[in-house]
């Protein structure tokens, strides 16, 4: 098994509303959405701090999205040769030495089994290496969380590579949710219904502050080939979690043909559990705070040629 160097590539131009301008737009729509909402242009708090814990200070700097590979590769059965590098991917996106963070699959061939990667990688530090992986305990079942210093991947992920600058980004804070919807949906729907068919992604780093959430972990990859989302819920494991849950990834207004994932986002803690991020489960008691960059560019690596026809998660 080897790594790629080259893998297909599209860039594709997003859209790029001012952060004043979508400070006012999420600031009316969230109010829809949650009792208390509000979104406004701010300087990027230090990352690196709690309860963040970043491997660079901020987000800013040519923000640049990577939708890579997809469940398709996953599901209905495993392509163990989909591997990615992200310092590779980082030269691709015509940003060497990016600060990258995000959703994907963990490096499940050096980990030895399947895993959630929660990625936090600043390629131009030496120390820069805080991506979290969760992976399922096979004995009784319960979450691992443990960091790991492979620069590789497998199958799919949704990253955020910038310069890891400080700069101004966008702040959203939400908390008493009154929709069904959970906080990113919601945020992309406001964004589709503002700019239609102009693809407007916001990425970067949420947290859970209070309440609690459902996240899934993927445990090793199944013997028996998954083929219905019936299938798929059985093979993931469920967790709900409590608050604080600092959340990585991205989510996309519209998809321009290209098999996007609309939204995408782990996460980890400081009290040993993390993965995919479901929804909150305690809408009466959630608070949400966000800081987002506005990525100028998307590069959709290696998309799978057949789609998936069930869940996506
Ligand atoms: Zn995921």
């Amino acid at each position: 098994m080897s790594t790629s160097l080259i893998h297909p590539v599209i860039k594709f131009a997003l859209h790029t509303p001012e952060l004043t301008e979508l400070a006012s737009v999420l600031t009316v729509g969230l109010q829809k959405s949650f009792k208390s909402a509000s979104a406004r242009v701010v300087d990027c708090p230090d990352l690196t701090e709690k309860p963040f814990r970043l491997a660079a200070p901020g987000i800013c700097g040519s923000p640049r999205l990577a939708d890579v590979g997809g469940p398709p590769f996953l599901l209905p059965e495993v392509q163990r040769e989909k591997i990615y590098n992200i310092e590779t991917l980082s030269k691709m996106m015509e940003l060497p030495g990016a600060f990258c963070i995000g959703a994907g699959a963990g490096p499940g061939h050096h980990e030895g089994v399947n895993a959630e990667m929660m990625c936090n990688l600043n390629l131009k530090d030496a120390n820069g290496h805080q991506t979290y992986l969760a992976k399922v305990d096979p004995v009784d079942g319960k979450c691992i969380l443990k960091q790991t210093q492979s620069t590789e991947f497998m199958l799919m992920a949704n990253l955020l590579c910038s310069e890891g600058k400080p700069g101004k980004v966008l702040e959203i804070k939400a908390s008493e949710r009154t929709v069904d919807d959970n906080f990113p949906t919601t945020i992309r729907k406001i964004l589709k219904e503002k700019y239609g068919d102009k693809p407007v992604s916001l990425a970067g780093v949420f947290i859970v502050e209070t309440g609690k959430a459902k996240l899934h972990v993927m445990p090793d990859f199944s013997c028996q080939p998954i083929n219905t989302v019936k299938d798929l819920n059985n093979w993931l494991r469920f967790y709900e979690v409590d608050a604080p849950l600092i959340c990585l990834g991205e989510l996309i207004s519209h998809d321009p043909n290209l098999d996007l994932r609309e939204e995408h986002f782990h996460c980890f803690s400081d009290h040993g559990e993390g993965g995919h991020y479901h929804y909150d489960i305690t809408p009466n008691e959630v608070s949400y705070r966000a800081y987002f960059s506005v990525p100028e560019t998307l590069y959709r690596i290696d998309k799978p040629t057949n789609v998936l026809t069930f869940g996506k998660d």
